[in-house]
């Protein structure tokens, strides 16, 4: 049988290849930076991760349960995390199954007889590396871990921008904003922390925002916000009424700083955990401005009739899915994302998984590295089980189970594939528990032989 493909080196395909090893499933990785730690490495010319950037999520709510973090930080830099994904890649002797600098350009199913469907003789992958040669090769499944965060979501403006117009994966550090007028748009995460970046450096700074937000402060009660209430989950309406009341006590009410009141209750879309931005509010360091009507040169016309004129428009507008390797209708694709039982597996059970494509508010690499097992201990069981792994694949033509939590999810694009921590943790949990368990394998692989493994099955 042919080996798997894993595409990505990142938190999520470092999950995969510890759960592959673990398994004793021979597989090939694919990263198309230089090292591992996938966005978290600045350096990763994919990255869209800045200078000031910290862990957003909590240090014990975030990491492989398996590997603590050696820092004492609540919400360590992004430097700190690449060295624990690098250490957490030397613990474990995932390098070795990698091939870096080589970007995988295409996947596509091999041929197959009439009547068989895609990916039923498993799937040819293509790469190009550092110096421009293509390598092939055949593989009995492949795991996309490619990321959700690279590819920039640009939203179409009516006129044109003549000033610096700049999406936030492109932004590293507030100095270039120096003494510039610097209007924002999005209050997401990402744009909150560039505001707060850009206080210091920008002449003004304007944040265009479209609804509402709910900003939960880092710390509650002294300790990390998103460590409090662990464990047993309440009920979604009992949480939100809660969770609404504690933050209007301790954040108070943000439309006194100029946001709209948000038309949706609290975790119906994805909270930001920044009160910093509210501090620069009352001190008169940032302004909220009304969504964008039109650009026209430099001025920019807001949707209240009113305008300004700014050096630099930062679109802090998000990301979208993007897996320009595969063909849209092998991952059973929607409008705005993939249509995957427990957001991994094509309902077709194609030989193709998708691995880190959950968005969620606390899922952590944890939830990655569940979702990773889940999927070793399929590839396992269709390999050694094929009755338990064809009752899995029943499970996708029932209903699929709801990973909502209770909450109604905004209906927007980025919400596509947007779940419930714990609902979407438990069921993976709970389909776990229906395969057998992988055969276990030594907790450190011997690197030379994996790596002439590795490159053996690709052919230059
Ligand atoms: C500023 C910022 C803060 C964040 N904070 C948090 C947080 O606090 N908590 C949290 O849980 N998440 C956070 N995230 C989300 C972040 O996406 C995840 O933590 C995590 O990086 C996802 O891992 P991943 O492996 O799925 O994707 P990535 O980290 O994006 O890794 C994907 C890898 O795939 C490689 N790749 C892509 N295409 C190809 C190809 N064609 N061929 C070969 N290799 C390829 C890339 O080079 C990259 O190394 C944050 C993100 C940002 C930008």
């Amino acid at each position: 049988m042919n080996p798997i493909a894993l595409i990505g080196a990142g938190p999520s395909g470092l999950a995969g290849a510890r759960a592959l090893s673990r398994a004793g499933l021979p597989f090939h990785g694919f990263e198309a930076g230089a090292d591992v730690g996938g966005l978290w490495n600045i350096d990763n010319p994919r990255s869209t991760m800045y200078e000031s950037a910290h862990l957003i999520s909590s240090r014990t709510t975030t990491e492989f349960a398996e590997f603590p973090m050696r820092s004492t930080a609540d919400y360590p830099s992004h430097r700190e995390l690449l060295d624990y994904f690098g250490d957490y890649a030397d613990e474990f002797g995932l390098r070795e199954h990698f091939r870096f600098d080589t970007r995988v350009t295409a996947v596509e199913p091999l041929p197959t007889a009439d009547g068989e469907a895609p990916g039923a003789n498993g799937w040819r992958l293509t790469a190009v590396t550092a110096d421009g040669d293509t390598v092939t090769g055949d593989y009995s499944a492949v795991i996309l871990a490619n990321g959700t965060l690279a590819e920039p979501n640009v939203p179409a403006f009516r006129g044109e921008f003549t000033g610096e117009l700049m999406h936030t994966s492109a932004y590293k550090s507030a100095k270039v904003f120096d003494g510039e007028r610097v209007l924002i748009i999005g209050a997401g995460n990402s744009g909150c922390d560039i505001a707060v970046d850009a206080v210091h450096h920008a002449a003004s700074i304007d944040l265009s925002v479209r609804r509402g937000y709910y900003f939960v402060p880092r710390y509650l009660f002294g300790k990390p916000s998103d460590t409090l209430n662990q464990g047993r989950p309440l009920p979604a309406p009992i949480k939100q009424f809660i969770d609404a009341r504690v933050l209007k006590a301790f954040t108070g009410d943000p439309v006194r700083f100029g946001f709209p009141k948000p038309d949706y209750k609290i975790y119906e879309s994805h909270p930001i955990v920044n009160t910093m931005v509210l501090n620069h509010l009352g001190q008169g360091d940032l302004r909220i401005v009304p969504d964008i009507d039109r650009f026209d040169g430099r001025t920019v016309h807001f949707a209240d009739g009113s305008s300004a004129e700014y050096d630099r428009v930062v679109l802090a507008t998000g990301y979208t899915l993007d897996y320009p390797f595969v063909a849209r209708e092998h991952l059973n694709w929607a409008t705005a994302s993939p249509t995957l039982f427990l957001n991994i597996f094509p309902p077709s059970f194609n030989g193709l998984y998708v691995l880190g494509m959950i968005e969620a508010s606390g899922i952590g690499w944890q939830g990655r590295a569940e979702q990773a097992e889940l999927i070793a201990a399929y590839l396992a069981a269709a390999a050694s089980a094929p009755e338990q792994a064809a009752r899995f694949r029943a499970r996708a033509d029932a209903p699929w189970p709801d990973l909502t939590g209770g909450y109604d999810y905004l209906g927007l694009d980025r919400m596509s594939y947007y779940v419930n921590k714990d609902a979407y943790r438990r069921t993976v949990k709970r389909l776990r528990r229906t395969l057998p368990e992988a055969s276990a394998a030594p907790t450190r692989t011997a690197p030379d032989a994996s790596r002439s493994t590795d490159l053996d099955g690709v052919r230059a």
